[in-house]
């Protein structure tokens, strides 16, 4: 899960690390009295999950309250369209409005956990800001990599590399250590996959303040940081992912255009490479477990047929505790109740297979046992299928 930038920056403050004063404003009305607290000169953001907001007009300095009503009557309400969104944008439902800080120097500074080497990877650069992947295309050498083996923790010859790579004076070391300390013990506590602030800047009193925030936390490890699920925000394109988890199905939408329904996890993944060996690309992956609950059998068929690429669908079951007749079942009461507008074609085998297959031929559908004769069949539908 990812955290808004108000979020993760209260968690920051709550940990010591310095942030600018902000307020959170979800409604125009709400702009005044902030504006004046701020002393009447404020930045403006509009509160999104994506980046690139900056180069996108969802960032802007405001000298006076008209500016920031002019400002926030744009945003509020409003899709913010960045590099990071598709064409449709994300939708803006609050800003945060913050002192603005006199800016000495912007850092790159982010921690996250690179899964191949088996290690939190700290990156650093001292020309942070909204040109860092243009950087990180033209000039790598100015990103910084440090990798830090998770049993022999953060040390000091990690921070001096990180803060060798800045070129600042000596008398900025001590308050950079405790700062990354705290943002390494804060990674650790919250689980998180990433926290990444940029710019981190120096400012006009040589202060380090964090004056952006981005923070994931390991979706795995939600149930252990419940402060922070209470919080969640959801965005457009994960509702029905999180939605489908919490029916007990695991679902991710893909790509492609032929829609899986499959029993376990690694059966849904070599039945997505099957498909793609016949030159055919999945719609999603989803899984709908091992227990024979029929309902999940109709949930499961509600999602696939919400992709309106779909060209075909392709069940492939592998009755162990699942028992066929049970799907076969929850796979009649789903066409009752939904329109399914595209071939299906059905692999099933295992437990109860005869029982299963009887309900599913008085249906009328093709039912195969071997999988490589229903692929060659999906094959087939697929290619006359001309959604
Ligand atoms: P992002 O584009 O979504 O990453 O949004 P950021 O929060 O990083 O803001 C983008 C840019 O706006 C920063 O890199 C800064 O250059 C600028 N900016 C944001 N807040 C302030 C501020 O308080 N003072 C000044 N001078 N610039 C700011
Ligand atoms: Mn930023």
């Amino acid at each position: 899960m990812k955290l808004m930038e108000y979020q993760a920056k209260k968690v920051f403050a709550e940990n010591g690390i310095e942030t600018p004063e902000g307020f959170l404003i979800e409604k125009k009305e709400d702009l005044e009295e902030s504006f004046k607290k701020l002393n009447e000169k404020a930045v403006l953001k509009a509160q999104v999950l994506a980046g690139g907001r900056g180069k996108a007009g969802g960032v802007k300095l405001v000298n006076s309250l008209q500016e920031a009503e002019e400002m926030a009557e744009n945003l509020l309400g409003n899709r913010l369209v960045t590099h990071q969104t598709d064409s449709n944008g994300e939708k803006v439902n609050s800003l945060l409005m913050e002192e603005q800080i006199d800016i000495n120097k912007e850092i790159y500074f982010s921690i996250l956990n690179d899964r191949e080497k088996q290690k939190n990877i700290f990156i650093i650069s001292a020309e942070g800001g909204t040109e860092i992947e243009e950087l990180a295309k033209n000039n790598p050498q100015a990103i910084k990599k440090i990798r830090v083996d998770q049993d022999v923790g953060l040390k000091e010859y990690h921070v001096r590399q990180m803060f060798l790579q800045l070129e600042m004076d000596k008398k900025y070391y001590s308050s950079f250590f405790k700062l990354i300390s705290k943002l390494y013990n804060l990674y650790l506590a919250k689980d998180a996959s990433l926290i990444e602030i940029n710019p981190l800047v120096v400012t006009g009193e040589n202060e380090f303040i964090a004056l952006d925030a981005k923070v994931k936390i390991d979706d795995n490890a939600l149930f252990r940081q419940k402060e922070l699920e209470e919080i969640r925000i959801i965005p457009d394109d994960e509702k029905d992912e999180v939605e489908a988890k919490e029916k007990g199905l695991s679902f991710v939408e893909l790509d492609g255009d032929v829609g899986c329904m499959v029993n376990g996890a690694g059966l849904a993944m070599a039945t997505m490479d099957i498909i793609k060996h016949y030159d055919m690309e999945p719609a999603n992956f989803l899984d709908i477990g091992g227990s024979s609950d029929p309902q999940k059998v109709i949930n499961a068929l509600e999602y696939i047929t919400q992709n309106e690429n779909l060209r075909a669908i392709f069940i492939n079951v592998f009755g162990g505790i699942t028992r066929c007749d049970d799907v076969a079942n929850g796979f009649k009461k789903a066409l009752e109740k939904i329109d399914v507008n595209v071939p299906i074609v059905i692999r099933l085998t295992g437990t109860n297979e005869k029982e299963g297959k009887e309900i599913l031929k008085k249906l009328g559908h093709d039912v195969f046992t071997d999988l490589k004769e229903a692929v060659l069949k999906l094959k087939q539908v697929y290619s006359k299928s001309d959604k």
